[in-house]
This record gives C-alpha cells, structure tokens and sequence, in this order.
C-alpha cells in the first residue's frame, strides 16, 4: 500500500487546489444556499459544472475529445478529495455521470454519443437511472416494465420507483423486459428515454426529510426508436452491469459528521453530568468510530493504491459503504441525543452545527440501501472477499413468465 501521492500525483494536487481555490472564492454567494432542488441550487450547480467542465476538471478520465480531461481514474479521486475541502459539491449530475453517460459511451452508436454527451459533461443536461422497480430493487433483473416492438419501434408500458432526481432529468436509461419466455436474466433490454415525453409520469416521492429526491414514473405506451437501444436485444443484464459497477464506486464514500465533529461537540455541550465528553459510555463508542474511520482509510488507500497502479479496484469498495453509512446512522442518532431538546430542531439557522447530525440520521437509511443494501453488500464481502459459498439462487434456469409471482 501507498501511503503518499507520487511526485506527479503531488503535483495535479496543487493545479486542482489552485485552480479550486479561486473558482469556489468566485462561485461563493452564486445563489447555491444549502438547500437542494430549487431552483437557484440547481442553477448554480449547473453553472460550477460548466465551469469545471470549462477547466477540464469535469469527467477527468474521459477522453478529452468527448469534452473530459483524458486524466487518470487516480487524478479524479484526487480531484473529488480537493474538491470536497473547498465546500462546492452538488448532487444532480452524480447518476448521470457516474453511471449513465458511461453506458450510454459503452454501447450507443456514434450519432448518439456525439449529441448527449457533451452537454451532459456541461452540466446542460441532466441523467437518470430507472432500474428499481416495486418487485425488483436488490433483485434488478425481476423487471417487470416491458417493452414490445412496433415496426422501428418499441412500445414501453410500466412502472419504476425510487428514480432519483426523474423530476429534474431530461433523459434516462431504463431497463425493460423484452423477453418474457426465457429466465430472468436473458430476456431484459436497455434503452435511453426523453424524460420530457408525454410517455413518462413522474411523481415525486416525500421523505420524512421534507424533500422529494427521489419518484415513481410510469410509462403510458411510451414509443422509443429502435435508435434508442443500447446494447444488443436480450443483453441488458450486461448493459446493466457496467451501469451497476460505476454505482458501487459513486455511492461508496459519504458526507456528514465525522468523529471529530462529534468530538468537539461531546466537549462543548454540558448535560447535568457536565460535558459528554468526560462520560464513559460515550468515550467507548468514540474509541470505535475512530477505529473505524482509520479502517476506512486503510481501505481508501487500498483502492487508491489499485488505481494508482492502473489496475481496477475490487468488491472491497462494498466495505467501505457498509462502514461508512452505518457509522453516519449512529453518528446521526447520538449527536442528536447529545443535543437534548434540541435534537428534534432541524432548522440549519436554529440547531447546532446547523443541523448536520440531523440530516445525517435522516440521510443515512436511504445511504444503507441505496447503490446495494447492507445484506447485498455483506453476500458480496461474503462471496468475493472471504470466498464464501455462493447465495442461493433458484430461479437461474426458469422462463421469466413462469415465475412464482404471489398472485
Ligand atoms: C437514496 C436512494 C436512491 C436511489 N436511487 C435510485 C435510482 O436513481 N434508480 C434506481 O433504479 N433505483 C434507485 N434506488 C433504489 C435502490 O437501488 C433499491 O432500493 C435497492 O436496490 C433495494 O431494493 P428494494 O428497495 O426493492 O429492496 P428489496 O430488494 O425488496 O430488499 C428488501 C430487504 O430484503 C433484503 N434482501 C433482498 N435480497 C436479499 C438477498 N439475496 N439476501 C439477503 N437479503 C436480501 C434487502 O437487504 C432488504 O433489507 C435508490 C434507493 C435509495 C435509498
């Protein structure tokens, strides 16, 4: 394991700190506020992105000619680290960069690529995923959205959930069911849909947050050009795949609180014992998150030193996540409980540390499921890390159409 950047890691370092540090001064009081999903916040993101874009800081590893930075997978993590110290990070383009532009450079044809890829990287555009389903979340091949072919055509009809930003997205990549008659997994097809047709419905979901990050959309008869396909009829388990190896990557790390904040602020509240600090109980849960983040760490570096080495980091990326969002749920739950009374206020203007272990406690379930829950991460560590025996799986050989589906 590498513990320090190379001389030439070093230096990219210092061009994106440098380069961070005059544009995050200038992009301040842009309108972004802390709060997502309006309209001044996803104008000021839009415009960040077109600036990173502008400096060649957008999409690092793609090539240059596709409007990326043709850099390494190492100078975008590096770039991302920077990026996070200098306070300017926004959400939307996450899924669309991170996961669908990339299938849609894998397997669209030339025409396709050279008109929604460039803007995607400006920011101009935003992308979403539509794989989960009501009956098909951890299990995404039990798709059930069908789609029949009409001539040139194919006639889209059914319902997707927990669709991420659908409500703000101007296209997505949707897997569909093709093929009933063969097992699940053979008869599936990927395509990428116009949001804004008559077709799509989507309706936002509330959280307990108060916001709406994510939808249900349904498909009424929605008609896609054959043009539109990605990958090859039949084959959008293997579409879907490299979609779902970039989700792994994204979703792996997580904001919020550290043991730090917690730290500091176990030592500046007093309950009627006197600080939290000096409390036993609370000084053991303390010694085990730090143990955790420096496992974290470790693991970081791990994946750092793999793709400093060109090589692609492994299932341990599944590690990270599970640690990460679980410490971010307990760090949530106790600095509310610390706070007493005011734990229940999650006004950023009222509560202390502007309500951050709050909105952790209130983000981090979703961060447990999203991107593989804790048990599919844990068959994973369990199949790929420790060599384990494999998941059972009963319905590898049975046609789609013949599975048992409770009614
Ligand atoms: C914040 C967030 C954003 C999301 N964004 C998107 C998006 O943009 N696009 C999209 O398509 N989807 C999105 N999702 C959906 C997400 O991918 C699914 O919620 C997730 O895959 C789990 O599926 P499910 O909700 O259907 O739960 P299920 O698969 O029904 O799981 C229910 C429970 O059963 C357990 N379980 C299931 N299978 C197994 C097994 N084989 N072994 C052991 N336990 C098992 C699970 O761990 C879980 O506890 C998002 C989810 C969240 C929380």
């Amino acid at each position: 394991m590498d513990f320090n950047d190379s001389p030439e890691e070093a230096a990219f370092r210092e061009q994106a700190k440098t380069w961070l540090a005059n544009a995050a001064a200038k992009h301040q009081g842009s309108g972004g506020g802390r709060r997502p999903n309006t309209p001044e916040h996803m104008a000021a993101a839009k415009a960040w992105q077109a600036e990173k874009a502008g400096a060649g800081f957008a999409c690092i590893t793609w090539p240059k000619e596709w409007g990326g930075g043709g850099g390494t997978a190492l100078q975008q993590v590096i770039f991302n680290q920077e990026e996070a110290k200098a306070g300017v990070n926004y959400g939307y383009f996450t899924i669309g960069l991170g996961m669908c532009v990339p299938t849609v450079m894998a397997f669209a044809n030339d025409e396709t690529k050279q008109r929604f890829v460039g803007p995607a990287v400006k920011g101009e555009e935003i992308w979403c995923q539509l794989f989960s389903e009501p009956a098909g979340g951890s299990d995404v091949a039990a798709a059930r959205t069908k789609a029949v072919r009409d001539g040139d055509e194919w006639v889209i009809n059914g319902q997707k959930v927990w669709t991420t930003g659908a409500q703000y997205c101007d296209y997505g990549i949707v897997l569909v069911r093709t093929d009933p008659d063969v097992p699940k997994h053979k008869g599936l097809t990927m395509f990428w849909i116009d949001m804004h047709d008559p077709g799509v419905e989507v309706r936002p979901i509330h959280q307990m947050s108060g916001g709406s990050e994510f939808n249900e959309v349904y498909f009424t008869d929605l008609r896609v050009k054959d043009s539109q396909r990605l990958g090859e009829v039949g084959a959008g388990w293997k579409v879907a795949l490299v979609t779902l190896m970039n989700e792994r990557l994204a979703v792996g790390g997580s904001s919020g609180p550290n043991y730090n904040e917690i730290m500091k602020l176990a030592r500046e509240l007093r309950g009627v014992d006197g600080p939290a600090i000096k409390d036993a109980a609370f000084r053991e849960r303390l010694a085990d998150w730090y143990v955790q983040s420096e496992g974290l760490k470790f693991t970081r570096f791990r994946t750092m030193t793999a793709l400093s080495r060109g090589q692609t980091p492994g299932p341990e990326s599944s590690i990270g996540k599970i640690i990460a969002a679980n410490q971010m749920q307990d760090l949530g739950n106790v600095g509310m409980e610390m706070e007493d009374q005011y734990g229940i206020i999650t006004d950023p203007k009222l509560s202390p540390m502007e309500a951050a272990f709050q909105q952790s406690l209130m983000w981090a379930p979703g961060l447990r499921i999203a991107g593989g829950t804790d048990e599919i991460l844990k068959n994973i560590i369990a199949e790929r890390v420790l060599g384990l025996p494999g998941d059972v799986r009963v319905d590898k050989d049975v046609a789609f159409k013949d599975m048992p589906t409770g009614r």
